[in-house]
């Protein structure tokens, strides 16, 4: 058998809906652990309000500017790599 079942469960981040609310989860709340995605009326509500919230979005772009660095170096990597594998072939 050479089936590769790819479990791809949605990584739902921002799309999933508050179930309390119906608003987008935007925000993580940083007292209730990093998975606890909140929407913003979350946020003001009584059992959030004296939590410290980050915006989602934020989340996501300091994610994005560590894994650019990363895939730079990589990138790199791979070209230098690519180069030797040339230069073998041609020799
Ligand atoms: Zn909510
Ligand atoms: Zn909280």
């Amino acid at each position: 058998m050479s089936g590769v079942v790819h479990e791809s469960k949605p990584e739902s981040l921002a799309s999933d809906l508050c179930l309390e609310h119906g608003c987008p989860l935007t925000l993580i709340c940083v007292n209730c652990g990093p998975g606890s995605y909140i929407c913003e009326l979350c946020a003001i509500s009584a059992q959030h309000k004296s939590h410290e919230t980050i915006a989602l979005r934020q989340e996501i772009e300091q994610i994005m500017e560590q894994f650019n660095s990363k895939f730079n170096v990589f990138e790199q990597r791979y070209t230098m790599l690519e180069e030797s594998k040339i230069c073998e072939y041609r020799n």
